[in-house]
Parts: structure tokens; C-alpha cells; sequence
């Protein structure tokens, strides 16, 4: 289990008295993820064990009310200008699109996006964007239905094609699909990156990181952002484009002959935890300010136990302070995060 705190044994003496969520390294935290669910309908190897992750008791799950709830302290109260909700799978809770409509109807004009594997997305893309969801981000790694059925241990590719074009159908836009980069998955990049610029959508590769449940990410057989570049350049000409959002963890490059663009988050081999702005929400309530980092603040009790918005925000305000500086990957005695990717929430 990971180290869960109230938030009050933590030292904040020094934090200046301003209202957002700041920490010792001068980080604003602006980017707020959400995790709603631990369920998921693939087991990416990369992410999930084989048997799913370990069920959250019903009771455990904040509900649709309280999302919204710390959505609009994370918002009022905090300063926090875009929410992400993840998972887990978003499309696992039926209630998906009541916590996208209460948490629009209480923070409008914010923008509320989802990362998803978009199976089963094909039926509710209309009406997620009517509850008010701006845009998602889909996790595709290969075009190849075999290969993403090893990955993914399931054999669900058209399904995942179907949801992107059923969100571009009903404006979910704009489409950003993620790939994780593995081995298996550089063999197929260049047909991925065809495919996306065909279909309008945005592709960004994401260096593997150690957050597997299975515990077998090794550097050594690692596929890095450098490798990708080769790899791509051989079949399309790539520009790199200058950054305009230090904190957007991805690189740019416009591809040669086409409008699209191709990303790559380098999160193993560029770190880019200086310019860091995101914190975090699990599905059980509990702020997380660093993928790495195993201290969590519970804020379910608080939520659950009459405390005032006030009292939430200033307990969300000392877990950020104490955001450790890096995800410390490259330290000798670096120990992977009890929680694995799944499960905190990406
Ligand atoms: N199920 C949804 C999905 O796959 O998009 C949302 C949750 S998933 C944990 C969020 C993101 O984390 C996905 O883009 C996924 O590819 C990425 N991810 C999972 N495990 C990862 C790892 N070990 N390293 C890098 N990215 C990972
Ligand atoms: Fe599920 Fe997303 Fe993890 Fe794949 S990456 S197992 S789709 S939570």
C-alpha cells in the first residue's frame, strides 16, 4: 500500500500564504488528473497485471457528486485550469457521463478531457460530448489486430478504431493518440504514424516507464525517444517544432508533406519534472502530487465528514508543497512506485 497521510504531518512552515497550489520548487500545479476506476476492459502489458488490479469496495469510489465537488475546489479554490479524468478505464463507470455533466455544470468553461482506450466508446461518444467532455486522448500502440491483442491480452482493435472515429464523429476534438513504445511497438510506428495523419488525429510516442504492475521494466531493453527518431526519419521528414508550453511534457515535430504532427514524451531519457504542473486524484480519494512518489493524502474522509472547501483546499495546498523534485529514475537506489500505472491513474 502506498503511504497515505492526512496532509497534516507534513511540514508546510515555509509555504508562502498564496492561494495555489505551489510547491518548494516554485511548480504551480495548474493540470489536475482524476482517476475514477480501477477496472479496465484490456490488460496492457506494460501497465496491468494478467488478473486486473485488486477491486476498490464500491463504497471506496468517490461518486459523481463528490468528483464534482473537489473538481470545483481544485478549480475555485486552487487554480487549477484543466481536468483530465482517467483511470484504470473512464468508459468502465456507467455513471461516466453524469461526473462529466456535474463537474461542466460546476466549472464551466474548464476544459474536461479523458484518456481512454476508447473500447466501447462508439456508443457513448455522443453522449459524453453533450454532458459537456471537450476532447480525449486515446491509448493506441500498434495497428497490427494480432500484436495488439499480446500487448493488450485482449483482441479488441476495431472496437478501439471504432470509438476514435465515433469521437471525431461527435467532436471530441482534437483526437491525441498515445502509443507506448515498447520493442514490439517500434515495428509498427510508421504505419501508426501513416494512419493518424490520415485520420486527423495526433499521435505522441511515450518512453515506457517503470509503472508495470508486473515489475519487468529494465532501461537496458528499453526503446528511447532517440531510437523512435531514427526510425521514423527513415520514412518521413521530420521538423522539430519550438515549444511554446514549457510544462507540455511533449516534443514536436511537423511531418513533411501532410498538416499533422508527430510527439514524443520522452519521460524515462528527457525528464521533464522541472516544469511538472500536474496533480493528482485517485479513484479512492486520496491526492497523489507525483507518479513516483508512494505519498498519498487522503481527502475522501474530508469530503465524507462534513469538512468545509476551505479545509480540503488547504490540505490539497500542503501535499503539493512537499511534491518531491523528480521521479529520481536515475538515482542508483531508485525503487519503482507501489502503485503501478493502472492504478494511480495516468
Ligand atoms: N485506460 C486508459 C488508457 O489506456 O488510455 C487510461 C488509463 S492509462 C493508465 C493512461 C495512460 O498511461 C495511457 O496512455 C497508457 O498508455 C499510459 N501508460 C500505462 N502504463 C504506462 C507505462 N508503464 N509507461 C508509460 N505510459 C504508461
Ligand atoms: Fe487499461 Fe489503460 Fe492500463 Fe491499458 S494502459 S491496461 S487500457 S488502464
Amino acid at each position: 500500500m502506498p503511504a497515505i497521510g492526512s496532509g497534516k504531518e507534513s511540514s508546510t512552515a515555509d509555504r508562502p500564504d498564496t492561494p495555489g497550489l505551489v510547491d518548494r520548487f516554485g511548480r504551480r500545479g495548474k493540470d489536475l488528473r482524476i482517476s475514477i476506476t480501477e477496472k479496465c476492459s484490456l490488460r496492457c502489458t506494460y501497465c496491468m497485471p494478467e488478473e486486473g488490479l485488486p477491486p476498490i469496495p464500491g463504497q471506496n469510489l468517490l461518486t459523481p457528486a463528490e468528483i464534482a465537488r473537489v473538481v470545483e475546489i481544485a478549480v475555485r479554490n486552487l487554480g487549477i485550469e484543466e481536468v483530465r479524468f482517467t483511470g484504470g478505464e473512464p468508459l468502465m463507470r456507467v455513471d461516466l457521463a453524469e461526473i462529466v455533466r456535474r463537474c461542466a455544470q460546476r466549472v464551466p468553461g474548464i476544459p474536461l478531457s479523458m484518456t481512454t482506450n476508447a473500447i466501447g466508446l462508439q456508443y457513448r461518444a455522443a453522449e459524453l460530448a453533450d454532458a459537456g467532455l471537450d476532447r480525449i486522448n486515446v491509448s493506441l500502440d500498434t495497428l497490427d489486430r494480432e500484436h495488439f491483442a499480446r500487448l493488450t491480452r485482449r483482441d479488441r482493435l476495431p472496437s478501439v478504431l471504432a470509438g476514435i472515429r465515433a469521437a471525431a464523429a461527435a467532436g471530441l476534438r482534437p483526437i491525441k493518440v498515445n502509443a507506448v513504445l515498447m520493442p514490439e511497438t517500434l515495428h509498427g510506428a510508421v504505419d501508426l504514424l501513416g494512419w493518424c495523419l490520415n485520420e486527423g488525429v495526433s499521435l505522441r510516442f511515450i518512453e515506457q516507464m517503470p509503472l508495470d504492475a508486473d515489475h519487468v521494466w529494465a532501461r537496458t531493453n528499453m526503446v528511447d525517444a532517440r531510437r523512435l527518431l531514427s526510425v521514423l526519419s527513415e520514412s518521413f521528414d521530420l521538423r522539430e517544432i519550438e515549444r511554446d508550453d514549457p510544462s507540455s511534457p511533449a516534443e514536436e515535430w511537423a511531418v513533411g508533406g501532410s498538416t499533422g504532427t508527430v510527439g514524443i514524451i520522452a519521460s524515462v531519457t528527457r525528464s521533464f519534472c522541472s516544469d511538472c504542473d500536474r496533480t493528482r486524484l485517485t479513484a479512492e480519494g486520496t491526492i497523489r502530487s507525483c507518479l513516483f512518489s508512494d505519498q498519498e493524502t487522503d481527502i475522501r474522509g474530508l469530503l465524507r465528514s462534513g469538512s468545509s472547501d476551505h479545509d480540503v483546499a488547504q490540505v490539497w495546498r500542503s501535499a503539493m508543497w512537499n511534491k518531491s523534485a523528480g521521479h529520481g529514475m536515475d538515482a542508483e537506489d531508485f525503487v519503482p512506485p507501489v502503485r503501478s500505472m493502472g492504478a494511480i491513474g495516468g
